[in-house]
């Protein structure tokens, strides 16, 4: 059951909302999607925003508007979610192996347009039979290995037996090459995550000149986050990029020495705390671990660098500074990860300036099936 909505409406300021509380800054919000939109625009490449990132089908609808072709989701049950709430494109950018989950996601195909990877016979096997009671065809994309050490086939030739499989089909449609590399996102430097995305799109190519002389003609190479997506982009092989954490930027984003020639992206999401109890050296806050994911380390105070978040427990965090908030202060801490701390939260307060602008949904949270 999802939490009770949150009490504030449209025009209260900022320091009514009960905490712990998750916000987006709308000014930098907008700023970020545009700036992703126009960029894209100018290189000549599809968005396929990740919705991984925000599970939530307003902040979908808002990245289709600005021409995103569509969103991805990892889990059949976001798809679900967020095809209920309006989302009209959905591709899964994963492996599915469970007859229930395909036969549900094949259902969606009614609605909206539905893909998914897959990098075995196995799954293309219940792939198949699911499509087969689908109201219209399903895309599906062979998913290719490209340096994360993640999903998808490890050889041109397995790609291309799938792909043949996939083109002779008449229940699906065949997508094109999924390539992402998760873990060249958050490598430090511009050109460490050049250099992996290199042999990303030098497997790609390979892969779809295979195809190519093969005569299985490749509508879409996909692939591509918020640390990368300029060099897919630039490619001349990827004609799609899958960003998902540029709308939040979190702060290991931050982390990440910039490109000189990617957009800056603004933090836009915040957890809104407030300090509980306060003792001489330190304040106690409402956001521990339950408040916020940890996983990638902990989160900045916005607008105080001053202050460092330290030794959280379950409901509880540590501030610790020189010049500390007092009881009942709020203060803005920007998460280390934005994707496992949106999956945390029923509803985002949208604010602009110190008002409550919005109160969205997170239809998708806690979907992980
Ligand atoms: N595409 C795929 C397949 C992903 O798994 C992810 C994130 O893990 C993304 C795109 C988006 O990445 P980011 O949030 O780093 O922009
Ligand atoms: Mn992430």
């Amino acid at each position: 059951m999802p939490t009770p909505r949150p009490s504030v409406s449209p025009g209260d300021p900022v320091a009514a909302i009960e905490t712990p509380a998750l916000i987006v800054d709308l000014d930098a919000f907008e700023a970020n999607l545009t700036a992703m939109a126009d960029y894209a625009k100018a290189k000549g490449v599809r968005v396929r925003a990740h919705a991984k990132t925000h599970k939530c089908a307003e902040i979908a609808k808002r990245q289709m508007a600005l021409g995103a072709v569509g969103v991805c989701c990892q889990k059949v049950s976001e798809a679900i979610a967020l095809v209920a709430g309006g989302v009209t494109d959905v591709l899964v950018s994963n492996e599915v192996l469970h007859p229930a989950k395909l036969a549900r996601l094949a259902a969606l195909s009614g609605e909206a347009r539905i893909g998914i990877c897959v990098d075995s016979d196995l799954g293309l096997d219940r792939l198949l039979v699911a499509a087969a009671g689908a109201a219209a065809p399903i895309d599906a994309y062979v998913e290719l290995e490209v340096g994360g050490n993640r999903c998808g086939v490890t050889s041109t030739a397995d790609g291309l037996a799938l792909a043949r499989r996939i083109a002779a089909s008449n229940v699906l449609r065949f997508g094109g090459i999924h390539a992402y590399h998760g873990g060249a996102q958050h490598l430090r430097t511009p050109d460490a995550r050049k250099a992996a995305i290199d042999v990303a799109i030098a497997r790609s190519a390979e892969l779809a000149a295979a195809l190519v002389r093969d005569g299985i003609e490749v509508p879409v190479v996909t692939g591509g986050g918020t640390g990368t997506f300029i060099n897919e982009a630039g490619s001349g092989v990827y004609n799609e990029i899958q960003p998902g954490s540029y709308i939040f930027m979190d702060r290991d984003y931050a982390d990440n020495a910039a490109d000189p020639s990617a957009p800056r992206f603004r933090h836009s999401l915040f957890v809104l705390t407030s300090v509980m109890s306060r003792r001489a050296d330190f304040a106690v806050i409402d956001a521990g671990l339950k408040a916020h994911s940890i996983d990638s380390g902990f989160p900045a105070v916005a607008g105080r660098p001053d202050l460092a978040f330290d030794n959280p427990s379950d409901e509880h965090g540590i501030i610790r500074g020189s010049d500390l908030p007092a009881l009942g202060d709020t203060l803005r801490l920007i998460p280390g990860h934005c994707d496992p701390t949106v999956n945390l939260y029923d509803w985002i307060v949208a604010v602009r300036g110190e008002k409550v602008a919005e109160i969205w949904a997170v239809e998708a949270r806690g979907a992980v099936t």
